[in-house]
């Protein structure tokens, strides 16, 4: 068993409340009984609601990502630095989890969805793939998707499109996404490539029973009315990031702008494994960081610690997230 150390005030408090209990009559054996409870493996759902001025977010998850030893994934920092950045903020040493945040946006005349998840794919365990059972959860019916925005063409964005039998899980949807990402992600050619070949089979999985579904996306123009978008070249050729915008407000999806709150936000100039060009990522990445910190625009990162809703303010040569505390009542403005 490991030692806690217990304050002389916890010791304190934990008789005052035995105490108190006595007091209450009765009420001496409920600890004991509580105690002998098995433990509950029982989570909450994983969606979040907020609204986006008229608009209607829902975040869902397609469960968490491990990506394993930080320094495989991480490049131009060094170990000790990501040891020191991981072990200031209390995170493992051993592996780096991404989440999976994915919006479900109610305009009031479509449902779009934000990416797609892994789908059938167990590249990174299974842990991924959540996302048909946790829009269940949330009362949403894939079949009245009316679009899948994607913001590339990576394995865990359009992964969850299609089974690997060709059906598609969002039998009504447009797919939105870059020409330019699509080309290279869906190209036959490189299935001989052993560095790409699980990304493009994957992609051509999920995206080819879409054939005559798919609107390729043009740079700062609306998608969906109120969903504007942004290219951001670098983590792939035609990454895309989106703004949300209804009445005064708005949000930011950052998709794979960071990938992670520490590593690629505080130290934003870290390359990341993954990225198609990680130098053009870099200049993608301190871009949109400036413009969310220098607006003060909420943003919605695809792979932050649940549910990946928050700020991102200037902190030194880098940035810092502050996540959105989560609301589950809406309490009323105060009457003057
Ligand atoms: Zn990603």
């Amino acid at each position: 068993m490991t030692e806690v150390t217990i304050s002389r005030r916890n010791a304190l408090l934990g008789s005052a409340a035995t105490l108190g209990a006595s007091a209450a009559g009765g009420l001496i054996g409920l600890g004991a009984a509580e105690a002998k409870a098995p433990l509950s493996k029982l989570q909450a759902p994983q969606f979040y609601r907020f609204p986006i001025g008229e608009f209607q977010a829902t975040i869902v998850s397609d469960g968490p990502l491990p990506l394993g030893e930080p320094s495989t994934s991480m490049k131009g920092i060094t170990k000790d630095e990501i040891a020191k950045a991981l072990s200031d903020n209390f995170l493992p040493l051993d592996s780096v989890v991404l989440e999976q945040n994915l919006i479900v946006l109610n305009t009031g005349s479509r449902l779009a969805l934000f990416d797609s998840g892994m789908g059938t794919s167990k590249m990174f365990g299974d842990t991924t793939g959540k996302l048909l059972a946790n829009l269940r959860l949330a009362g949403i019916n894939p079949a009245s998707i009316d679009d899948v925005i994607c913001s590339h063409a990576h394995i865990d964005h359009t992964g969850g499109l299609a089974d690997a039998k060709g059906r598609r899980f969002f039998p009504n949807a447009t797919i939105h996404l870059a020409k330019s990402d699509y080309d290279f992600w869906t190209d036959e050619k490189k299935l001989s490539d052993a560095n790409s070949k699980a990304f493009v089979a994957h992609a051509r999985q999920n995206l080819l029973p879409y054939k005559g579904r798919i609107k390729f996306i043009e740079d700062g123009k609306d998608v969906i009315p109120g969903v504007q978008a942004m290219a951001v070249p670098g983590h792939t050729v035609g990454h895309t990031i989106f703004i949300i915008k209804s009445g005064a407000k708005s949000l930011v999806y950052t998709a794979d702008i960071t990938h992670h709150q520490i590593l690629l936000t505080e130290k934003p100039r870290t390359e990341f494994a993954y990225d198609t060009d990680p130098k053009a990522a870099v200049v993608s990445r301190l871009k949109v960081f400036d413009m969310i910190a220098s607006q003060k625009l909420p943003m919605l990162a695809y792979h932050f610690p649940w549910p990946g809703y928050g700020h991102l303010a200037k902190q030194g040569d880098g940035y810092r997230y502050y996540a959105e505390p989560m609301e589950f009542v809406k309490i009323p403005p105060k009457k003057a």
